[in-house]
């Protein structure tokens, strides 16, 4: 009798996590055609207060994506007919989907860098095979990541020896300011408010030049160019996402 009654006490003074306790819960789309493995992932997930629905093809992700706007997609990268590397093309490529976070399900360790760094654009990949516990963790990581780097208010970024200090339009090196135009502030600005996420260039286009702006993408490459002329260790930061746009690394130089 003790112990049930113990039981039950710890049952009722133990509220749930913080998101779902001060937040409506986090809908993520899980986008698997294996149906054990969606299963145990969605059972995980809305064990840790997660909503969740599978799409079993690319297809379906892309209409349930639509018409239900989750929070966060988990994402296969080995899908029939149309894989998880263009279902993510898709989501990087349409402007309303463009910040969408996607943490990737990839089968080999080694691909995964190129993979998500130069190919698609996920925010984060977990290899196959995968404890669920650990992707539930990978999850709500990402989530305090994307948080993190989201707040509107804030007016200062530092990265590595570089500030970007926003309400005074000043970017500086090692304390010496970087002369550079508004289009290549407005650019800087973008990409040290998200570091890691892959901006494609209509997202950077519209953020920077406005959305009645007739250029052409390209625009966008001749002023990251100059951008890293000007402040020569965002060289190797910027890092140029084959066939969508540009991500900041988050891992900031410390020269
Ligand atoms: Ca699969």
């Amino acid at each position: 009798m003790i112990q049930v009654h113990e039981r039950l006490t710890v049952a009722s003074s133990c509220p749930a996590d913080n998101h779902m306790t001060t937040h409506a819960p986090k809908k993520i789309l899980i986008v698997e055609d294996e149906a054990d493995i969606a299963q145990l992932v969605k059972l995980y997930l809305e064990k840790d207060g997660f909503r969740t629905t599978i799409a079993s093809t690319g297809i379906e992700a892309l209409t349930l994506i639509k018409t239900n706007r989750p929070d966060m997609v988990v994402l296969d990268l080995m899908l029939p007919e149309i894989d998880g590397l263009e279902v993510c093309k898709k989501i990087r490529s349409a402007p309303d989907t463009a910040l969408l976070p996607i943490l990737m399900l990839t089968a080999k360790a080694e691909e995964s860098d190129t993979i998500i760094g130069l190919e698609l654009g996920a925010d984060d990949y977990v290899t196959k095979p995968f404890s669920p516990k650990v992707l539930v963790t990978r999850v709500k990581a990402l989530f305090r990541r994307l948080e993190r780097t989201h707040d509107p208010k804030q007016t200062s970024y530092a990265y590595g020896l570089l500030v970007v200090d926003l309400s005074r339009h000043e970017a500086l090196v090692d304390e010496k300011e970087i002369p550079l135009t508004a289009k290549e502030f407005g650019l800087l600005e973008q990409l040290v408010r998200r570091p890691g996420r892959v901006l494609t260039r209509d997202v950077l286009l519209n953020a920077v030049w406005g959305y009645d702006y007739y250029g052409t993408t390209r625009t966008v490459d001749g002023h990251i160019r100059r951008l890293k002329l000007k402040i020569p260790l965002l060289d190797d930061a910027i890092i140029a996402v084959k066939s969508l746009g540009y991500k900041l690394s988050d891992r900031a130089p410390q020269r």
